[in-house]
């Protein structure tokens, strides 16, 4: 049975993507079976792997709002072992169009229950916001994994998404987990991350990750390729530090 892990934090730009994609990808690299689950509209993930968002027919909204089967728009990516189901900005619509609808948080729980069992990890990048989306993505999830940038104000909203988890292990997953907390796009030439790096051990204590993600330029050029770090440049330091977080997730358990 696959491991379910939502990739979440409602603040852009902190690393949920690049995590995504990059911990997909090293997982698969590793030997894992791996399926990758874009679910916001902006599809960076999507297009971050290489899937051309013009030629996708069907994707993650079809899913959550039309009941089309997970099984018809999982697609193969160039990375073996690596599979994904894209999304494209027709998702803006779901958020809304969801409402009106019965069991809306459990629509892409339902679905993946469907194909769980083929493969050894789903990751799930988020949207930067705590609606619908992400409350699907987080009822389907067996743990979360909040990437937190090594900036100030970095502990800043966290109450706000730890607040979001405990409802949501209330009221509609109550074996939710905290996966993990990762800090990413480390400037190694400051003091602050340094500081930042201790708030935050203070805070989430075991729960962060012994792998810090440094800033590396090969990891943000990656994406304009259509591929992820462990193809686009395996010797970078990038491709280094997510195989190193891959073989984390995969030692926790
Ligand atoms: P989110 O999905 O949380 O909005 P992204 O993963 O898209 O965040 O990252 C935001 C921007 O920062 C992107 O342009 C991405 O390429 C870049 N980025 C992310 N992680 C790193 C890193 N470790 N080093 C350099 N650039 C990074
Ligand atoms: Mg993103």
């Amino acid at each position: 049975m696959g491991k379910t892990i939502a990739i979440a934090n409602q603040k852009g730009g902190v690393g949920k993507t690049t995590t995504s994609v990059n911990l997909g990808a090293c997982l698969a690299y590793i030997g894992k079976k791996v399926l990758l689950v874009d679910i916001d509209p902006q599809g960076n993930a999507t297009s971050g792997i290489g899937i051309e968002k013009a030629d996708v027919a069907q994707c993650i909204y079809d899913v959550l709002v039309d009941d089309v089967e997970a099984k018809d728009v999982i697609k193969p990516t160039s990375v073996e072992n690596l599979y994904a189901i894209p999304a494209t900005i027709q998702l803006a619509g779901a958020e809304i169009e969801l409402v009106p609808t019965i069991s809306r948080e459990v629509r892409l729980k339902r679905a993946l229950e469907e194909v769980k069992d083929q493969f050894d990890y789903i990751i799930i990048d988020c949207p930067p916001s705590l609606g619908l989306l992400t409350l699907n993505s987080l009822t389907a999830s067996d743990s979360v994994l909040i990437p937190v940038q090594c900036e100030y104000y970095a502990l800043e909203g966290l109450s706000q998404l730890l607040n979001t988890v405990r409802l949501v292990q209330k009221h509609l997953n109550q074996d939710l987990k905290i996966e993990g907390v990762l800090l990413t796009m480390l400037d190694a030439r400051t003091n602050l991350g340094i500081q930042v790096i201790e708030e935050v051990k203070k805070y989430f204590q075991d729960k962060v990750y012994k792998t810090i993600i440094p800033r590396n330029v090969r990891l943000s050029e990656a994406p304009s390729h259509g591929e992820p770090i462990i193809t686009y440049d395996s010797k970078s330091r990038g491709a280094e530090v997510y195989l190193d977080l891959a073989k984390e997730v995969v030692s926790n358990g």
